[in-house]
């Protein structure tokens, strides 16, 4: 069922396991995390960008593909459909698409505006059942043009953002998007435990989650982390085994040129990526209970 995420998120942040959220760029992509998902019985989130929903030609479209493809597949578990770090506008046109869960990511503006435009997008995405993310804090890194410089959430922002009755909160600590630098210094559990104690029981999103040291990914989870986004993993599993094939030169052979041979070696990686982020999640076996 295509739900809104609040509730598997609630019931995450209860049972001390995380739900992954994984971004989908096509449909090779949203078959792989979908069926990944049914076949280990998590719930699961699809996160599609404003590039990727731009890629996909709309996100109509996307919006249409996966509600379809849950139907043709017989996924059984709950899906999230939703935007990852929305603008003001992508918020609405998601909400017009039939996403049933949007971010607000309204972190580069001033906490004010933040507040405002959260405080808006929050009634209009409850009234039509979505749930809401909002973000305090920028996620260091990059993600589609747009690059933070991994600020430290201020908690009492976090609380004032909390207060306005969003669903789930991603807070900058010390994560940042893409390939983690050697210099990395880690999460900042401190800034973490300030926040948690800020918002209450808000479920807490980690971004960023690719390379993040498993200790420091279950620590998180057992700090109130209920949602990690997996982006740049999927894409760099799916690359690597694109590329083995080719320079196997498997496509050169009979017709391992047909599309539906190139790709699905990279299709099955992401399929092994996603499952084991949901085993380390702790997510497996949740969508049965
Ligand atoms: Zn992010």
């Amino acid at each position: 069922m295509l739900v809104s995420a609040k509730d598997m998120l609630e019931k995450a942040r209860e049972g001390k396991y995380a739900v992954g959220q994984f971004n989908i760029n096509n449909l090779e992509w949203t078959k792989s995390v979908l069926l990944t998902a049914e076949e280990l019985k998590s719930p699961v989130i699809l996160g599609v960008s404003e590039g990727a929903g731009k890629y996909m030609t709309g996100f109509k479209t996307v919006a249409a593909m996966v509600r379809a493809m849950m139907e043709e597949l017989n996924i059984t578990v709950p899906v999230a459909l939703h935007l990852d770090h929305g603008t003001y506008d992508g918020c609405y046109k998601c909400i017009k698409a039939g996403f049933s869960s949007i971010m607000f990511d309204g972190s580069h503006y001033p906490i004010e505006e933040n507040i405002e435009k959260t405080k808006e997008l929050v009634k209009v995405a409850h009234a039509m059942g979505l749930s809401l993310e909002a973000e305090v804090g920028s996620i260091g890194g990059e993600e589609d043009g747009v690059v933070g410089l991994g600020e430290c959430a201020d908690p009492q922002e976090c609380k004032a953002i909390a207060d306005l009755g969003i669903d789930f909160l991603a807070a900058g600590i010390g994560n940042i998007h893409g390939k983690y630098p050697e210099n990395w210094p880690g999460l900042r559990f401190d800034v973490l435990e300030q926040v948690k104690a800020a918002v209450g029981d808000m479920p807490l999103v980690l971004h960023g989650g690719t390379g993040i040291p498993e200790d420091m990914i279950k620590k998180a989870v057992s700090l109130g982390v209920a949602k990690i986004n997996v982006n740049t993993e999927c894409q760099l599993s799916f690359a690597a085994a694109t590329r083995e094939y080719i320079e196997a030169g498997k496509d050169l052979k009979g017709k391992g040129f047909d599309p539906r041979k190139l790709l699905a070696p990279g299709a099955d990686a992401i399929r092994a990526t996603v499952k084991e982020k949901m085993e380390l999640f702790g997510s497996v076996g949740k969508a049965k209970e």
